[in-house]
């Protein structure tokens, strides 16, 4: 089931989200809609249960061609080094008007989180991934990544952004 998703500056997008302690066919079936929720757009790279209006720590990410979950994650080690990525939201703009920008943060994390099974897995993120999972956990502490844009001018939209990229073959500095 595809579910609806909230649009900033929706007040539920400002709440901290708690852990799960269920695992439960309840808990599947969410993961699951989640994930079909996401695949309907290649803009989507990762999607909080928040943003769906549900308050627990439980995020989809899509690694390569596939998609992962993460439950109650925690950051455990963070490079202190940062690189600059850039970040939409699924939840900052819709379609040709969804919003990007370029955002510093932790190049080198260690993610400690649990499964649907109640399995702990440990995982070091590098770059881009890194920054996907720091957006993610930023969202179940009702967190948005423009917080970390000082300039408004370097918010793009998705049609300027790509008209930029097929002009000049390259995203803007
Ligand atoms: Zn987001």
């Amino acid at each position: 089931m595809i579910l609806p998703i909230l649009q900033y500056p929706n007040d539920t997008l400002l709440q901290i989200s708690q852990p799960i302690t269920e695992f439960d066919e309840k808990l599947s079936t969410l993961i699951a809609n989640m994930i079909e929720t996401c695949k309907t757009t290649d803009n989507c790279v990762g999607l909080a249960a928040i943003q769906v209006g549900i308050p627990l720590r439980l995020s989809v990410i899509k690694l390569g061609n596939k998609y992962i979950h993460i439950i109650n994650p925690e950051i455990i080690y963070r490079s202190g080094e940062t690189s600059e990525e850039w970040e939409g939201c699924m939840s900052v703009g819709v379609g040709d008007d969804q919003l990007f920008s370029k955002v510093s943060r932790d190049i080198k994390i260690t993610v400690k989180y649990l499964t649907k099974d109640n399995k702990s897995i440990t995982r070091q993120c590098n770059g881009f991934l890194a920054h996907i999972f720091q957006h993610e956990i930023d969202h179940m502490d009702g967190h948005i990544f423009l917080r970390y844009v000082s300039n408004p001018a370097r918010i793009w939209k998705d049609k300027d952004l790509n008209e930029y990229i097929k002009k000049y073959n390259i995203l803007p500095s």
